[in-house]
C-alpha cells in the first residue's frame, strides 16, 4: 500500500529515497523460483509458488512488472491468499484445525530440522529499524548496540530512536505506522522539518498483525487475542542475526556469486516507477 501510495502520489522526491531490496515475499519469490528451482532441477514455470500474507494489497504486489520473467513466463509469486482466505477456504470445506495432522516443515535445506527457526530483531513485522540501527552504530561509530530503546512521539504508532556520542546524537531513526503517521511524516518532509537518517514505514498501524485480510472475528474485527498469541509464538522464536547465519552465507556463496555480486543486485532488489512526475502531487 504504502509503495503504490508513493509511486502514485508522492513522485520520485520521495521514492528515490526507498530502500530497493525486495520485501520479504518477493525475496521468498526469487528463492523459489531461482534457488530452489535450480536445486530441484526444474524450470521457474514448473513451479506454482503460493504465499499465504496479511493483506490484500500483497496480491498486487506479487503481479508488479519487475517480478515477471519473460523467458519463463513466470511470475515469482504465483499465488497471493491472505490468512482470513485461508479460513475462508477451510470453513467452505467444513475443515477445522482439530482434524488437520501437522506435519513437518518443508526447508531448503536438508539439514535445517524444526528447532532451526529463527527469526530477526523486531517484535513483528517491524525489525529492519532495529537491524539497520544496530549495524549503522557498529559500523559508523564502533558501538555495539545490544537493546534499543524506543520513545513514542505523537502516538504509539510513529516513535523514534536515537544514538548519542559524546553528547551528540549521531543517528536518528523514526518507526512510522499507518497512513495518519506517513501523511504526517510527508507533510513534514515537505517543509524540510523530518530530519531523520533513516525512517520504518508500515501502511498498517501496528504492523502487518493488522493487516486487513487477516483473520477476523465474527463481527468484523481483528481477533485480538489470537493476535496476542501470535506475538507470543513470535517472540518465543529465538533471534539470529542473517549475517551470522549460515544458509545465508551458504546462498550468497553457492547462487549469488558473493555479497556485492551482479546477481545478488538483481536477484534481491527492485526499482520503483512513477506514474506522475509533478511536484504538487505531494499536496496530500
Ligand atoms: S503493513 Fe499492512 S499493507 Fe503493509 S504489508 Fe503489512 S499488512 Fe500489508
Amino acid at each position: 500500500g504504502w509503495i503504490r501510495y508513493a509511486e502514485r502520489v508522492l513522485t520520485n522526491l520521495v521514492t528515490s529515497h526507498i530502500c530497493t531490496a525486495k520485501s520479504p515475499q518477493q525475496i521468498m519469490g526469487s528463492l523459489v523460483k531461482g534457488y530452489f528451482a535450480r536445486q530441484q532441477n526444474l524450470s521457474p514455470d514448473k513451479i506454482f509458488h503460493v504465499i499465504v500474507a496479511p493483506c490484500y494489497d500483497k496480491k498486487l504486489e506479487a503481479l508488479r512488472e519487475d517480478f515477471y520473467t519473460a523467458l519463463y513466463n513466470s511470475q515469482e509469486v504465483d499465488c497471493v491468499l491472505t490468512s482470513g482466505e485461508i479460513v475462508q477456504i477451510m470453513e467452505q470445506k467444513n475443515v477445522s484445525m482439530k482434524d488437520v495432522t501437522a506435519v513437518a516443515v518443508d526447508s531448503l535445506f536438508d539439514e535445517m530440522k524444526e528447532g532451526d527457526v529463527v527469526r530477526h530483531d523486531g517484535k513483528r513485522s517491524d525489525g529492519y529499524l532495529e537491524h539497520i540501527f544496530k549495524h549503522a552504530a557498529k559500523e559508523l561509530f564502533g558501538m555495539d548496540v545490544k537493546e534499543i530503546t524506543y520513545k513514542a512521539l505523537k502516538n504509539k504508532d510513529f516513535q523514534e530512536v536515537t544514538l548519542e556520542k559524546d553528547g551528540e546524537t549521531v543517528l536518528r531513526f523514526a518507526a512510522a505506522y499507518g497512513f495518519r503517521n506517513i501523511q504526517n511524516m510527508v507533510l513534514k518532509l515537505k517543509k524540510g522539518k523530518f530530519l531523520y537518517h533513516f525512517v520504518e514505514v508500515l501502511a498498517c498501524p501496528g504492523g502487518c498483525l493488522n493487516g486487513k485480510g487477516q483473520a477476523q472475528t465474527e463481527d468484523g474485527k481483528p481477533d485480538k487475542a489470537l493476535l496476542n498469541q501470535m506475538e507470543e509464538v513470535y517472540a518465543a522464536i529465538p533471534v539470529r542475526l542473517p549475517e551470522t547465519n549460515m544458509h545465508v552465507q551458504k546462498m550468497y556463496q553457492d547462487w549469488l556469486e558473493g555479497m556485492d555480486s551482479k546477481k545478488a543486485q538483481e536477484t534481491l532488489h527492485t526499482k520503483y516507477s512513477v506514474v506522475n512526475q509533478t511536484a504538487s502531487n505531494l499536496d496530500i
